[in-house]
């Protein structure tokens, strides 16, 4: 383990306001660590001479070699208590007292002294607003939780405390343990990314399971998660989906959530598996511990009854997984072995009068062939077969072949015993058939993750100082908008723009149009940081012959002037007119989330982008395999490879501007959102031929 193996395996715990007094939070941690920890608990309380049949000390100054503090007094006296206990040298503490940060302004204060005095001892500090931590290796129940959790693989974070509870009273009921278990409190020192860390490191953790309303800091925990996941698979639940759930949660802890489109993007660079269910959490998480990932997608289904085949069947179709086509050895083998009526192709219908034996034959066979990656029985209660019996022969056959397989035992009482076999063997055991096939579809998902080859996003050779001139000219204009007077910024940075000029009289734009036009059409724009859409307002025109740029010229500021008076006009673009023939309109564009920093979005362009949304996000900075993903991601990918006979677009252009617009908006802070719409796409390249950002003045 890393750093945080002395808070996990303590030899000696002080709780610091233990009490007996009944109901209380301090007498329940002292009596659950005194249960079965190995190590030494110690009570401290200056007003008690004995708790618990422990002597009470006054202070922890008082106590030698106290490895972890759990810290129960009351609000007012917890930082002294804190302080006390670094300067008694130490430097692990889970902090149960609540009143910080998720209780107003006084508390937001205390939990910034609480901050920086773990800065000044250099404390590993889990909490406050923790309901404590367990380590069921050593006997470890650090919590006022009524329960311990049971010994597993299993290591388990949750940003809710009473989550915690309810968790593992009902993993107790099912056999699921687990190694760690931490309750975060309000993360005010330790948080999740300290977690994955640690776990990702620790050799008795095989999963990694979260509950988190938000991400403290989304940069670190997407890279230590990326680094972790690709030994240790990570699931997570992260509440707060909705906008609703998201102000629930900023009540519940004061977290500030991030957009919901940057922790999808987010935890998927970071190869998190994201659920949206309890129920899908803990599937996974004991399917992930429990059994080994497919090295095939084909699926085999074993069943004793047609109905529930049929849904099995479905629920592969839902999937990333698909029916294993069985070779021709095998099915002559289910012939043999099987009944005349039996279905011998897949799913494998055993028959409704099947003995356990048959079953086992069945599954041996299907476990066999080359195609099969992994197999779900499917089993109603029959006269003719014992539930027992099924458990037993599927667990020996599971482990025999070390394939994934998992089961749906469907009924009641009848499979409690059963359940158990399967459970003690590694393999879930589920009523409906859709969860088994899902949870076998996260081992799928995960060796999809662990495969993942991590790129270095690329730097490309750029002219930062002219970047950041216009950047700093527009503050000097006091605006914190910039249109196409902008478009030096994409230039600087190699993404590629028709020849523009921006004029601010009638004589200049014909003489420019007679330039970049080369004495053809040219398309002219109106310049105001006021206006965003510029066709909106008829402020844009496109093919202007040379003899109507004049006219054009005045007509468009004329529009812009009625649109609105007082907009600042900087004048009119007179830009090259581009062959939108065969030409596609992308977008490509950035916005700054608070947790996460620059997102990158890449979809289908044009002025119809709000309506459409086909579009997709990374969190910058973007890798050239990532810059592709995202344009194979967009549903209108397809147009971009040359849908009905049309050339396919440059796509190394693309994913090159992509890449590009990562590193300016990584290196300028500055620039708070950007869209290039279009970024006009054909097979000879790509031209952004439009621009806005807008800025930050503050961090220029
Ligand atoms: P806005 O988004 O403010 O309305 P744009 O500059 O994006 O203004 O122009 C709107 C549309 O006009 C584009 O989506 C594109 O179809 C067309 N267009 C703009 N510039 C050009 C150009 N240089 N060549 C060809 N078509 C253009
Ligand atoms: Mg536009």
């Amino acid at each position: 383990m890393g750093q945080l193996a002395t808070l996990f395996e303590p030899d000696r715990i002080a709780v610091v306001g233990a009490t007996d007094r009944e109901g209380s939070v301090g007498r329940a941690i002292t009596a659950n660590l005194l249960a079965d920890f190995e190590g030494d608990v110690v009570a401290v309380n200056p007003t008690k001479d004995e708790v618990l049949g422990l002597e009470s000390y006054d202070s922890v100054v008082d106590v030698p070699d106290v490895d972890v503090a759990v810290v129960v007094v009351p609000p007012s006296i917890v930082i002294d208590a804190i302080r006390e206990a670094g300067e008694a040298g130490v430097r692990d503490v889970v902090v149960i007292t609540a009143g910080f940060g998720e209780s107003g302004s006084e508390g937001a204060s205390r939990e910034r002294e609480l901050r920086e005095l773990a800065g000044e001892f250099d404390l590993n500090l889990v909490g406050p607003n923790s309901l404590g931590i367990m380590n069921t290796d050593v006997g470890m129940n650090a919590t006022f939780g009524p329960e311990s959790a049971r010994p597993g693989s299993i290591s388990f974070m949750s940003q809710s405390g009473a989550f915690v509870t309810a968790v593992v009273d009902w993993a107790n009921d099912r056999n699921l343990g687990f190694h760690n278990v931490v309750s975060l409190g309000n993360k005010a020192v330790l948080d999740e990314s300290d977690f994955v860390a640690e776990w990702g490191d620790d050799p008795d953790t095989d999963v990694i399971l979260g509950y988190l309303e938000d991400v403290v800091d989304g940069r670190s925990f997407v890279e230590s998660a990326r680094e972790v996941s690709a030994d240790t698979p990570i699931v997570v639940v992260k509440s707060g989906r909705t906008e609703a759930g998201a102000s629930a949660a900023a009540s519940h802890t004061g977290a500030i959530a991030g957009s919901e489109a940057a922790y999808e993007a987010a935890l998927d660079q970071a190869g998190v598996l994201r659920v949206e269910t309890v129920q899908d959490l803990f599937d996974f998480g004991s399917i992930l511990a429990g059994q080994p990932l497919p090295e095939r997608d084909g699926v085999a289904i074993v069943t004793n009854a047609g109905g529930p085949g049929v849904m099995t069947t479905d629920a592969v179709g839902d999937s990333g997984l698909s029916l294993a086509s069985f070779t021709d050895e095998t099915i002559e083998a289910f012939q043999e072995a099987l009944p005349q009526e039996a279905n011998v192709y897949n799913p494998v219908d055993i028959i409704g009068d099947a003995p356990v034996e048959r079953f086992e034959e069945a599954l041996d066979v299907a476990l066999a062939d080359p195609n099969v990656g992994a197999a779900v029985v499917v089993a109603c209660p029959t006269a003719t077969l014992s539930y027992e019996a099924l458990a037993e022969a599927v667990v020996d056959l599971q482990d025999e072949y070390e394939m994934p397989v998992a089961a749906t035992l469907m009924g009641g009482s009848s499979t409690r015993a059963a359940n158990d076999t399967l459970s003690a063997g590694g393999i879930p055991t589920y009523f409906d058939p859709a969860r088994a096939v899902r949870s076998l579809d996260a081992l799928r998902e995960y060796r999809e993750i662990s495969r993942r080859e991590y790129a270095e996003p690329e730097t490309f050779d750029v002219d930062r100082e002219a970047a950041r001139e216009i950047l700093e000219s527009a503050g000097r204009r006091d605006t914190n908008r910039l249109g196409v007077e902008a478009m030096g910024l994409l230039d600087a940075y190699g993404i590629p723009t028709p020849a523009a000029e921006i004029v601010d009289s009638r004589s200049k734009a014909v003489d420019v149009a007679e330039r970049v036009g080369d004495g053809g059409e040219v398309v002219m724009k109106i310049v105001s940081p006021d206006i965003l859409h510029k066709s909106d307002i008829g402020g844009v025109a496109v093919g202007v012959p040379p003899e109507e740029v004049g006219d054009t010229y005045e007509d468009l500021v004329t529009r812009a002037r009625n649109y609105q008076p007082d907009a600042t006009i900087l004048g009119v673009q007179v830009q090259e007119m581009l062959d939108m023939d065969g030409a596609v309109e992308t977008i490509a564009g950035m916005n700054r989330d608070p947790q996460f920093g620059p997102l990158v979005l890449f979809g289908l362009g044009g002025i119809f982008v709000e309506v459409l949304e086909d579009t997709t996000v990374r969190v910058a900075p973007v890798s050239e395999p990532s810059a592709r993903d995202m344009l194979n991601e967009i549903d209108a990918a397809p147009l971009l490879r040359g849908a009905r006979g049309r050339d396919p677009v440059d796509e190394a252009a693309v994913v090159e501007t992509i890449q590009r617009l990562s590193q300016l908006v990584t290196d300028f802070p500055a620039i708070v959102e950007l869209d290039i719409n279009p970024l006009v796409a054909t097979a000879d390249g790509v031209q952004a031929v439009d621009v806005r950002l807008t800025i930050d003045q503050e961090e220029l």
